[in-house]
């Protein structure tokens, strides 16, 4: 990495946001490689929230006063939490950090957890963004995913959350289900659809090392022609429906309704991860990135003093890198000036390998940004193996 394409001061502040980790599901799901434990007893939550807000507390002593731009509750089930424990949490870092204006705060939840009470509690806790994990409407894929609800209860989660009041909410749908051909992915999109959803994370089931369908692989999988047609079809089909996509997966009905948490992750922005093996990346001053994640354990980590498992200061030549990885996943131009103020680089310091993905035609360089073609959008994979 050439040294004169070093910006040696960062001039403007980072984008900052927070993750929750809440580990703990009703029943662990056999393609899931989360950070995920089936919760066997109910009184885990109570020392598990405990050890949250200590851990919120010594984040806070070094980023007291930081203003958020989004707080996201991820798991595991979230919703599994009391909305008094969810007001405890949000009162807790409101008194450590600033909410930027409009900030959006995202709580995961699984159908067959919530009712219309529970969601309205969570909106005067604080919440004001749902994001539901449907992953179909057809009993029988659910069933062979072993999804601990069925469609009637798919449909109902998602009016509660409609009827409590939630206009900004996502649903998640996954495509190359065991068994599904085009007509079902389709239905699967148009049942969705019916709830007018600002969101949908449409996303394809893979099979994780270490997860239960990687020791015994499900029967009747889409083989990889048939996921490119589904793949392709939905694709087409949420466009004719006008859907944004606006990253690999995901899609929105308008600008407002984009995923600002997902967003700053993608353009490597800084975040700060509490619970048990949440993330953290935090850029200085001087550009350089640190990041450090917490014990992943969670039995482990409601015993733990500080949390913190381990800490990596990113070698310089590899943040460019990083953050093309990161950024690519967007579907809109990624502007020169985005990519010198997250990384402390100029874009010179990545011609080489932007020389050849222009190439191999997977990007076009305009004058002021880098925008993925058809084709590079297309073999993504490849795209970003030029910057690994
Ligand atoms: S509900 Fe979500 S987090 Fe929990 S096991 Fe299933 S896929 Fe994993």
């Amino acid at each position: 990495m050439n040294h004169e394409n070093i910006i040696s001061q960062r001039l403007v502040i980072i984008p900052l946001t927070l993750y929750i980790h809440f580990p703990w599901c009703l029943s662990k799901c056999p393609y899931c490689d989360f950070n995920s434990h089936v919760l066997s007893d109910e009184k885990a939550i109570a020392s598990y929230v405990d050890s949250l807000l200590v851990d919120l507390e010594i984040e806070a002593r070094t980023h007291k006063g930081s203003e958020l731009s989004s707080i996201y509750f991820g798991g595991g089930t979230p919703s599994l939490l009391s909305a008094n424990m969810v007001t405890k949490i949000i009162q807790q870092i409101s008194k450590s950090f600033t909410f930027k204006p409009a900030i959006e705060i995202t709580l995961e939840a699984n159908p067959g957890t919530i009712d219309l009470k529970r969601c309205e509690e969570f909106q005067h806790a604080g919440i004001n963004r749902i994001s539901l994990g449907i992953q179909s409407f057809d009993d029988e894929k659910l069933k062979a995913i072993k999804r601990i609800h069925d469609a009637k209860q798919a449909l109902a989660a998602i009016d509660v959350v409609k009827s409590a009041g939630f206009t900004n909410f996502n649903l998640d749908l996954m495509f190359g289900l065991p068994g599904q051909s085009i007509a079902d992915g389709l239905k699967d999109l148009q049942a969705a659809l019916n709830f007018m959803p600002p969101h949908l994370s449409w996303y394809q089931l893979t099979i994780e090392p270490n997860t239960l369908f990687a020791a015994v692989k499900p029967s009747r999988l889409p083989h990889s022609e048939k996921l490119w047609e589904i793949q392709q079809a939905g694709q087409d089909f949420l466009s004719k429906m006008g859907l944004k996509q606006y990253e690999v997966a995901a899609f929105c009905r308008s600008a407002e309704n984009t995923c600002r948490h997902n967003i700053n992750y993608w353009q490597y922005g800084d975040y700060l991860g509490i619970g048990a093996g949440a993330h953290s990346k935090i850029t200085a001053i001087n550009h350089s990135v640190k990041r450090y994640w917490k014990t992943a354990d969670p039995r482990v980590y409601t015993q733990s003093e500080d949390f913190i498992e381990g800490e990596e200061i990113v070698a310089t030549g590899k943040i460019p890198l990083e953050f093309m990885f990161n950024a690519l996943r967007l579907y809109q131009p990624l502007s020169y000036g985005l990519f010198q103020e997250r990384t402390g680089f100029t874009i010179d310091s990545i011609k080489t390998q932007l020389q050849s993905a222009q190439e191999l035609g997977l990007i076009e360089l305009a004058d002021d940004s880098i925008v993925t073609t058809k084709h590079g959008k297309n073999f993504l994979n490849d795209l970003l193996e030029i910057f690994l």
